[in-house]
């Protein structure tokens, strides 16, 4: 099938590549996001390939079925991006990969988590200066202390898990309870109950209208001072204004984010030589308990190659008439 790649850098290029040499489709990769202006790139391309900040709203998911797309294969798990009540009243089908290496993202969550409590941003480089005080480093353990999860998926799961065996203890919530889970000793609790005893939280729900700004003002007043919040997520769980605010006045004691609700203007690029326009975003980056990765959670070559073997086989068997294992449904975001 003939498929336009939008959104690629050299190692999405290699991954894909290599998982092609089996699945054999007609694979033309363009550099730039896709948005309304980019979106005639794909006239005639019966198959859409997209990333986490291409832009699937109606305006564009109606021109592309206009130029003649009949699938739209996301290669990543967040759907947040695509209007699944349009693309399904104008037949367009919508795939993804559900999960590549949930291990990636939770292993990262815990860097994130890791290196703010112990400070290892700081001491990188004080050390390569030549500086060995340890004034400033004081750090904490995860031992003993209590995590709260927010969504336990695949993700989640395996970030809960991660805590048990630091000897946390750890609370959860979810829309749906994974039993494993409250066995391996997680408990779950209301929303509110998690912001008011947690020490750290960790956000693994998708972003849908109800999850939207679900760290904000009001959340972030409930909670300990001094919280950590760690989003590996999706940027706009969080209210990144109300963050910077309760940054200032101490109430949250660390953040590690490796997803920003405006990210799509700047992550992915090199904008080194740039003046960065957004105001939030670098007053973040300010603060000596803030650390920013820029959507590197899911990077590792594990997942790049699952990623790309499992976009492919949503292709394949969309082309064959079969249903495709990654098939999204509006019903998915209703629920
Ligand atoms: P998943 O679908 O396996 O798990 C999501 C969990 O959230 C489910 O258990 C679901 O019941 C729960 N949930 C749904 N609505 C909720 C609500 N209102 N409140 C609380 N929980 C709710 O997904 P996953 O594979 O674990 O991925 C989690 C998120 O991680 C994805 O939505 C995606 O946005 C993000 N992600 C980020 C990266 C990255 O590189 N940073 C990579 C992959 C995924």
């Amino acid at each position: 099938m003939k498929v336009a790649v939008f959104s690629t850098k050299p190692y999405d290029r290699t991954s894909f590549q290599a998982a092609n040499a089996q699945a054999g489709h007609e694979l033309v990769f363009f550099q730039p996001r896709l948005t309304a202006q980019t979106g005639p790139l794909a006239a005639g391309f019966p198959a859409v390939c997209a990333f986490v900040n291409d832009t699937l709203d109606a305006h564009v998911l109606l021109a592309l079925m206009k130029q003649g797309t009949k699938l739209i294969a996301l290669r990543c798990a967040g759907f947040n991006q695509v209007d699944l009540e349009v693309a399904e009243q104008i037949g367009l089908a919508v795939t993804r990969v559900p999960a590549y290496s949930p291990h990636a993202v939770a292993e990262h969550t815990l860097a994130l988590l890791l290196a703010l409590d112990r400070k290892l941003h700081k001491a990188y480089n004080r050390v390569r200066e030549g500086n060995f005080s340890l004034d400033g480093l004081l750090g904490r353990e995860l031992f003993g202390r209590t995590a709260g999860v927010i969504g336990t998926g695949k993700i989640g799961a395996i970030v809960a898990k991660i805590f048990i065996g630091f000897g946390c203890k750890v609370l959860a919530y979810d829309v749906a309870e994974n039993p494993d889970l409250q066995t391996a000793g997680v408990s779950y609790l209301p929303l509110d109950e998690i912001f008011r005893q947690a020490d750290f939280i960790t956000l693994h729900c998708p972003l849908m209208p109800q999850t939207f700004h679900l760290i904000n003002e009001d959340s972030l007043a409930t909670m300990k001072r001094g919280v950590m919040i760690v989003n590996t997520s999706r940027g706009a769980l969080l209210d990144a204004k109300a963050a910077v605010r309760a940054l200032k006045s101490g109430k949250l004691g660390a953040l590690g984010l490796d997803v920003y609700e405006e990210e799509g203007d700047l992550f992915f690029e090199d904008l080194s030589n740039r003046v960065i326009q957004d105001d939030v975003f670098s007053r973040m980056l300010t603060f000596p308990n803030v650390i920013i990765t820029g959507h590197q959670a899911f990077f590792t070559q594990r997942a790049l190659d699952s990623i790309a073997q499992q976009t492919l086989a949503n292709i394949t068997a969309f082309e064959k008439g079969e249903p495709p294992p990654g098939r999204l449904t509006a019903e998915m975001v209703r629920r």
